[in-house]
């Protein structure tokens, strides 16, 4: 365990003044979710947004709308690499996981057999995700998808405030959902919201939508008790405490259908404030040192073995590490001396027991083994630029390329 200045993989830091207005917004009705919603509909031109517990439930809301229209079809084609989070809301939505493979060179779908898997009646839709803010190819998708009565869900879960070539993401799909959680593009501690414009897709998730439950009293205590922790300890000099203590869970991606399902609470859409803003202004800090990292990884002959990460709004920069006895020296390297380079994702989805998939998935597992991020966030100071960029450099010179 380390003690001593430690950087999470990713942060989007709560500001004191948005507690504060988080706060206060529990003394007044719904107004502070209503001007959230106002705003975010405003952002995307989009007709339909709703304000949910987390970016799971999201695609858990989503995904139910989706079923209550098409009621006679079933599975869900994901990624088989994607965050754990996707797997646990489908299984929660009562539906069924039909993976398929990835490209590891763009960490988007392997096309070649993705067909296959949408010739299938009871496919009910097919999800896209925007993985660490990388665009995925929507409009390829909907190529793929073709006539085919198939909905596409852009799980943009990362990647708020991000753009590809036809505007921001998660406009194109049918339905769309973002995580406003910890370490997302910009946090309410925890949170989540889904975008849809088609008429009938809106007045499903209404009545979807309706019967969530609020947040309770205690529940909100303890989300502002945790705010003003998460405000305390999210800094480098702290966050090897909450690091080490297990039941955290921090930095791990679980498997889990039991979470718990609310409409965002006034106090979280308080602390949305100025998120605008507040969203630019983290946008272009990832920005720049995510161009540092690709100036860094090029200029030493690396490549980033990743199309375009330096044109995107990236929340942690991706980077595809071949070398394994490399990529693990760094990987300790960085645990030992607190600099936030980690692995991505456990396993490849099919890896969860309880999806019951024993195919193997090549791409996911190249992509599970090879990628590390390299942190983005502005709680990296000059000096741990420097110490990064001098391991990146180490790492060569002792494991080769
Ligand atoms: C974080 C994440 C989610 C889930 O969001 P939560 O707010 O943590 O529930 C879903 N999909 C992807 C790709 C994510 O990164």
């Amino acid at each position: 365990m380390r003690v001593g200045r430690t950087l999470p993989p990713a942060s989007s830091p709560i500001h004191w003044g948005n507690i504060l207005n988080g706060i206060a917004a529990l003394f007044r009705t719904d107004s502070e979710r209503v001007r959230f919603e106002a705003e975010l509909k405003r952002y995307f031109g989009r007709q339909g947004c709703f304000l949910v517990s987390s970016g799971k439930t999201a695609l858990v809301i989503a995904l139910q709308t989706l079923k209550r229209i098409r009621p006679g079809k079933s599975r869900v084609v994901v990624p088989a690499y994607i965050c754990f989070s996707v797997p646990s809301a489908i299984v929660r939505a009562g539906l069924d996981v039909v993976l398929c493979d990835v490209d590891p060179a763009t960490l988007d779908y392997d096309y070649s057999n993705l067909e296959q898997v949408l010739d299938d009646e009871k496919v009910l839709c097919v999800l896209t995700g925007h993985l660490f803010g990388r665009p995925a190819a929507v409009d390829r998708l909907r190529r793929a998808i073709g006539p085919r009565p198939v909905y596409l869900i852009e799980d943009a879960a990362q990647s708020l405030g991000g753009r590809d070539a036809d505007g921001y993401l998660g406009t194109a799909g049918d339905v769309a959902i973002f995580s406003l959680g910890r370490g997302k593009a910009f946090s309410t501690v925890e949170g989540g919201i889904v975008l849809a414009d088609d008429q009938t897709i809106r007045e499903n998730l209404s009545s979807v939508y309706g019967c969530l439950s609020e947040y309770s009293r205690f529940e909100t205590t303890k989300l502002l008790l945790y705010a003003i922790a998460l405000k305390l300890l999210i800094h480098p000099w702290l966050f090897w405490l909450p690091k080490a203590l297990p039941f955290l869970r921090i930095g791990e991606t679980i498997y889990d259908p039991g979470f718990p399902m609310r409409k965002l609470s006034a106090f979280q859409a308080g602390l949305s404030e100025n998120w605008e803003e507040q969203l630019t202004a983290l946008r272009d800090k990832r920005a720049h040192l995510a161009r540092h990292w690709f100036s860094v990884l090029n200029g030493a002959g690396e490549g980033t073995n990743l199309r375009d990460s330096e044109h995107a709004d990236l929340i942690r920069y991706p980077w595809r590490i071949e070398n394994a006895a490399r990529r693990k020296w760094l990987l300790a390297e960085s645990e030992r001396k607190g600099l936030g380079i980690v692995g991505t994702y456990p396993g490849s989805v099919a890896s969860i027991p309880e999806i019951g998939d024993n195919n193997v998935y090549p791409g996911a597992e190249q992509c599970v083994d090879q990628l590390v991020t390299l942190p983005v966030h502005p709680l990296l100071s000059a000096r741990d630029i420097d110490v990064i960029t001098e391991l990146i450099h180490e790492s060569k010179k002792l494991c080769g390329k």
